[in-house]
């Protein structure tokens, strides 16, 4: 059982791939708790260590987010890791 103070648990992983992004921020609109836009508008993670910046760690509520924000990229810059 988790308690308010707990972190919670990351159920996937998803990687934003910089080169192929378009920073246009529809992922960033899917996954706003998960998701930031830097000054030029590509998105970033909201949480994580500085070395996750573009593998984004989720909780599970996120993972539908995630796999619409996958379907929809133009640039198919996103993907998905499921953690065990
Ligand atoms: S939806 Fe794709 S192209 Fe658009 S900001 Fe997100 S990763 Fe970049």
């Amino acid at each position: 059982m988790t308690t308010p103070t707990e972190p919670r648990r990351a159920a996937g992983l998803l990687h934003i791939d910089w080169t192929a992004c378009e920073g246009r921020g529809l992922c960033v609109e899917l996954l706003p708790e998960a998701l930031d836009r830097d000054e030029w508008g590509y998105p970033v993670a909201r949480r994580g260590g500085p070395g996750e910046r573009t593998d984004v760690p989720l909780v599970w509520e996120e993972l539908d987010g995630a796999a619409d924000a996958i379907a929809l990229c133009p640039r198919l810059a996103l993907g998905l890791k499921r953690l065990p």
